[in-house]
């Protein structure tokens, strides 16, 4: 589904994804994990054009990315991507957020989207809070919103990039069980974690990225108990 070859990227001098070959199948679940600076977001960002590369091509069900314009907003409703920071409307309702960019970039009318929002708060466990603001929900609830807003868009995909690690210890469950439903009705995922039960629960794949390269792209099982580089080892040996 996603396929990305040969992609590098810089930032001015800076070589920040070197060489990168991923292939991301339908329904699969790739964990990225690595290093701060390893590239991680960087890679996450430019599948989905937030970021453009300098060499190298990205496909999305077999076609290149779009460059700008109308399918560009498409592709980023087919590539849905959850960040950090929730990034809400502090001045829109819960059910505002998810139903906003359906009636923008999906031409739905309101009671269509609102309905599809309901059902899809439902889903996170929210709906009772749907005429909340974010600002009265919890960090772990606002994800939810932010992860129920992407599903709105009926994505192909979605990104996650360290969506739990602003959140306290009790609410990183709550995002992380929504999370892996998601994984288990067949969602096509990237997420860059350092929930290494998350990775070995729900992952076909960890990717291992170290200093803008994929190090490793095994199974979680192969990974966990043998890592192969002395990078990964040495990362192991620092977060379990
Ligand atoms: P972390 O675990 O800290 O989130 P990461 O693996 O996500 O790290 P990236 O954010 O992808 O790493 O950054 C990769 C490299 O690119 C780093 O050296 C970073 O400083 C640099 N970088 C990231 N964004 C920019 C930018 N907008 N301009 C210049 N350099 C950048
Ligand atoms: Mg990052």
């Amino acid at each position: 589904l996603i396929e990305l070859h040969d992609v590098n990227k810089y930032y001015g001098d800076l070589h920040v994804l070197k060489d990168i070959n991923l292939t991301v199948g339908r329904g699969e679940v790739v964990v990225v994990i690595g290093p701060s600076g390893s590239g991680k977001s960087t890679l996450c960002r430019t599948v989905n054009r937030l970021e453009t590369i300098q060499s190298g091509t990205i496909r999305l069900d077999g076609q290149p990315l779009p460059e700008e314009g109308k399918a560009l907003a498409g592709l980023r409703a087919e590539v849905g991507m959850v960040f950090q920071a929730f990034n809400l409307f502090a001045h829109k309702t819960v059910l505002q957020n998810v139903s906003l960019a359906q009636m923008k970039v999906r031409s739905r009318k309101r009671p269509e989207a609102d309905r599809r929002s309901r059902e899809l708060l439902e889903r996170v466990g929210l709906a009772d809070h749907a005429d909340k603001l974010p600002a009265q929900l919890s960090g772990g609830q606002q994800q939810r919103v932010a992860i129920a807003r992407a599903l709105a868009m009926d994505p192909k995909a979605l990104l996650f990039d360290e969506p739990t690690s602003a959140l306290d210890p009790e609410m990183i469950t709550e995002v992380l069980e929504v999370m892996q439903q998601l994984a288990r009705e067949g969602m096509t995922m990237v997420v860059v974690t350092h929930e290494m039960g998350f990775a070995r629960s729900a992952a076909n794949r960890v990717v291992f990225m170290d200093g803008g390269r994929i190090v490793e792209d095994r199974t979680p099982e192969d990974f966990f108990s043998n890592p192969e580089s002395d990078r990964a080892k040495d990362f192991l040996s620092k977060i379990l």
